[in-house]
């Protein structure tokens, strides 16, 4: 596999609109409430305070500044978020069955295997593999992984692994031979361009039983997951501390983030799912499955976002609100054309071009376009976003 690109992380900061940006990668997406609260106050004091997890459940902290990076990234790696080697990190994208020693439903042991896929990745025979290496393991169970793509995707099974790459080969071994195998699979990849990312599932949101609707014969007993979700994976440091005390309140005291932005409270008796969702409601996330906004994705965006045409997040949750349940999802609404929270296509893209005096932004409209190709075939142009609203609800298609 050729490197291609990088991501920002620890080690190797992005320069955004807002300042530098660092991407925090919790080790199997989880991270004990004292390391989130850690995590928050890091973000008030070398950040801006913002926070958010992304759509493959990781962290970032905004408006970095440049003279803290030394102090952070050791406070990063004593709290355990982060690796001391630069190459590892770079690489260390392994998504999980984040719900993975708690629902019962899931198969195998997938934290095991990815600690051992993370050991083995350290090990420099590994030195040539793309920066942005990606691996997916997912043993089903409530919140399956089967609509996250990966370079290497491990399917647990209670008698061993199927492993898939991105260039079409499979396997099937035993556990315990999956990490080499899959590392194999991944060296001998000859891809120059990963094709797009497929839209996004829609993310979960509320309680997750483990057992399904069916209590079974001891309903005050019946425990499963509960999803939260911060609008557009956006949160200010307080919210990353009252998950860490809902975590702690509600479940065993850890949080677990979930692909789609999305933090997860895992072991919620659900005679108590109630009760927490009222708690998290009042902390700021979405707890409805069928909340309108949950269909959008949207990057910061101007202000906050000196790179940014318009105000995609504020714009976003306003589209939200004017929409038809019927219209296709997801939307992706960018502040320009960098796409930054999205990078493949999307049913729907709105990308910035501008704003209006009233500070609403101008976009343009593309079906089925990622945002680099709405500037070359949008559909429709310059639409405020009542008109964009407006056009999905009466089903416009292309011109
Ligand atoms: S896509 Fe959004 S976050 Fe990225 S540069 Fe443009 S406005 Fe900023």
């Amino acid at each position: 596999m050729r490197r291609r690109g990088w991501n920002p992380d620890v080690f190797s900061p992005m320069r955004a609109g807002d300042g530098w940006l660092i991407r925090v990668k919790p080790p199997e997406q989880r991270l004990a409430a004292a390391a989130a609260r850690r995590l928050a106050s890091m973000a008030t004091r070398w950040g801006s305070g913002a926070i958010e997890i992304t759509t493959r459940a990781s962290l970032q902290l905004r408006g970095v500044s440049e003279a803290a990076f030394a102090d952070l990234a050791a406070a990063l790696r004593e709290a355990g978020l982060a690796s001391d080697d630069p190459a590892l990190e770079q690489r260390r994208n392994i998504l999980v069955s984040p719900l993975a020693g708690d629902d019962p439903t899931i198969a195998g042991d997938p934290l095991a295997l990815a600690r051992a896929l993370a050991q083995r990745l350290a090990d420099p025979a590994y030195a040539a593999l793309s920066q942005k290496f990606s691996a997916v393991i997912d043993g089903g169970g409530v919140l399956p992984l089967s609509g996250w793509r990966a370079d290497i995707r491990i399917t647990v099974r209670e008698d061993g692994v199927g492993i898939a790459a991105l260039d079409g080969t499979t396997l099937t071994c035993l556990a315990e031979e999956a990490p080499a195998a899959a590392l194999t699979l991944a060296a001998r990849m000859t891809l120059e361009t990963r094709p797009p990312a497929p839209p996004p599932p829609p993310p979960p949101a509320g309680f997750l039983p483990y057992h399904g609707p069916d209590p079974g014969p001891c309903p005050g007993e019946a425990r499963g997951a509960f999803a939260l979700v911060p609008p557009f994976g956006a949160m200010r440091a307080p919210m990353l501390a009252a998950l860490a005390d809902l975590s702690e309140g509600f479940g065993d005291g850890w949080l677990r983030l979930a692909p789609g932005r999305v933090a997860l409270i895992a072991g919620v008796a659900a005679a108590r799912a109630g009760d927490l969702a009222r708690a998290a409601r009042a902390a700021g996330f979405i707890t409805d499955p069928a909340a309108p906004s949950l269909g959008l994705i949207a990057c910061i965006g101007a202000p906050d976002c000196a790179g940014g045409d318009a105000p995609s997040r504020a714009d976003a949750a306003a589209l939200a609100a004017l929409l038809d349940d019927g219209v296709a999802r997801p939307i992706h609404v960018s502040g320009c054309a960098k796409g930054c929270a999205h990078v493949g296509p999307a049913p729907v893209t709105l990308t910035g071009v501008g704003r209006d005096a009233d500070g609403g932004g101008r976009y343009d409209l593309a079906f089925d376009a990622s945002t680099e190709h709405v500037g070359l075939r949008a559909d429709h142009r310059l639409l405020s976003i009542a008109e964009a609203a407006a056009l999905l609800n009466r089903g416009a298609a292309r011109e």
